[in-house]
């Protein structure tokens, strides 16, 4: 069955021809088949160019915020045609910054999703504000912007909308209720480096525009992250906020162009950008269409060969928007597969098949069950997805073999198990 379906699929994939089966599966007992190799879930793609990079910042003595940082934030703000970028160490930090430089005060109502990493939560309740929920459509798994509208109080300060998995939240409706009530938009842009809606960049239109590098995200630097604005004063206090509230340009301070005394002219954080990451973003960056264009055809495949099975893909990308297809999430439903979501997700990995859960809801979570009062089903469809849902890895280091495994993983638990 493995060489069959390998085979197969193995052809539509990239559009290659390929008639290598698989080569990491070895016969298994009763299960099927199981890889060599564990495929690690969201690992990075990895070349020489960011090797080399972060040698010759090693060999340069200068690892901390420098120029390579300069040029990771000018690049990325070319490629994401915003008027400004600050590199920071972090997206939960660009999202704090984000916060705080929108003037968030103790007692603000910012409004967003439950089904998000805590980072976006925390991140809230750190710069001092009251994170209020709003449940996601069932379908496009983003932010219902009906069910913002249920939320706005007269505190209400900010929206927070995430682009779930890549996929653009609507923002002509976003626009349209921040316009009407005066509220700030701040976009978790994690999943949404390569997103479009309508022509639009994700990060570019709300005020502020928050990205990460981390190890899983599209463009990896290890840690870090990005945050995009249109408005000059706000970089310059993030850039500020970002390095111990320093005046501008203090990282300048050690360069060959004499010491040059700061002054801290705010309480800042400790959330600079270093030049060791930078390097590896200029190389990840360089490649981001590319690595794009891999993870559309992994999606495509998995799309194709999943669709006799039991389970509930993710849907199509909306007209006019470019999704980045940062995660490709399936809903496993116990009562459609015999199989509850938990015991997929060992079975995966008893195949060496590495898996992700996009998210727990975030009322599922007892810190904000206990601050907040939140309960899972008053956000019901956060909480079904959350429930149910598996993350495949999509990662561009993803070859033919690796893909066909998880297709072939996936076939064996539903159909054989
Ligand atoms: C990864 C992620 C973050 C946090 O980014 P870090 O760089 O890990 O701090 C925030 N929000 C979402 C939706 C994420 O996926």
């Amino acid at each position: 069955m493995r060489q069959k379906f390998g085979e197969k699929y193995i052809r539509y994939f990239m559009g290659e021809i390929m008639s290598l089966p698989a080569k990491n599966f070895q016969t298994f007992e009763k299960t099927g088949y199981i890889r060599n190799d564990f495929l690690v879930f969201g690992a990075p793609a990895i070349q020489e160019a960011e090797i080399n990079e972060v040698v010759a910042s090693m060999k340069s003595g200068w690892l901390g915020t420098g120029p390579k940082v300069a040029r990771f934030e000018s690049e990325f703000r070319d490629y994401k045609d915003a008027r400004y970028a600050v590199a920071v160490n972090s997206g939960t930090a660009a999202l704090h910054l984000s916060m705080l430089v929108s003037g968030v005060k103790p007692g603000d109502e910012i409004i967003t999703t439950p089904l998000t990493f805590s980072a976006t939560i925390n991140a809230i309740i750190h710069a001092g504000g009251t994170p209020v929920l709003a449940d996601v459509d069932p379908v496009t798994m983003n932010i219902d912007p009906e069910r913002i509208e249920d939320k706005i109080t007269s505190r209400t300060r900010a929206i927070l909308p995430v682009h779930f998995a890549g996929r653009p939240c609507d923002m002509d409706a976003l626009s349209d209720i921040s316009k009407r009530h005066g509220l700030k938009i701040i976009e978790d842009c994690a999943h949404a480096i390569e997103t479009e809606y309508k022509g639009r960049k994700a990060g570019t239109e709300g005020d502020f525009g928050c990205f990460s590098f981390y190890v899983t995200k599209n463009v990896a630097t290890g840690e870090g992250g990005m945050v995009l604005t249109r408005k000059k004063e706000a970089a310059v206090r993030i850039k500020i906020l970002a390095l111990h509230g320093m005046s501008k340009d203090a990282w300048k301070r050690f360069s060959d162009d004499g010491y040059k005394h700061y002054r801290v002219v705010d309480c800042g954080f400790k959330y600079n950008m270093m030049d060791l990451q930078a390097g590896i973003g200029i190389h990840q960056l360089r490649r981001v269409e590319e690595n794009w264009k891999k993870r559309r055809d992994i999606w495509n495949f998995y799309k194709q060969c999943f669709s006799h099975l039991p389970i509930r893909l993710p849907a199509d990308p909306e007209p006019e928007t470019r999704h980045a297809y940062h995660l490709f999430t399936i809903l496993v439903n116990e009562l459609e597969t015999g199989i509850t979501r938990d015991a997929f997700l060992a079975a995966m990995t008893r195949r060496n098949i590495g898996v992700g859960v996009h998210y727990l809801s975030i009322p599922e979570h007892p810190y904000y069950q206990k601050t907040f009062g939140w309960r899972p089903k008053d956000y019901p469809n956060a909480m079904n997805i959350g429930r149910r849902t598996v993350s495949l890895p999509i990662s561009p280091k993803l070859n033919h073999d690796d893909a066909t495994d998880v297709v072939n993983a996936v076939e064996d638990i539903l159909i054989h198990d």
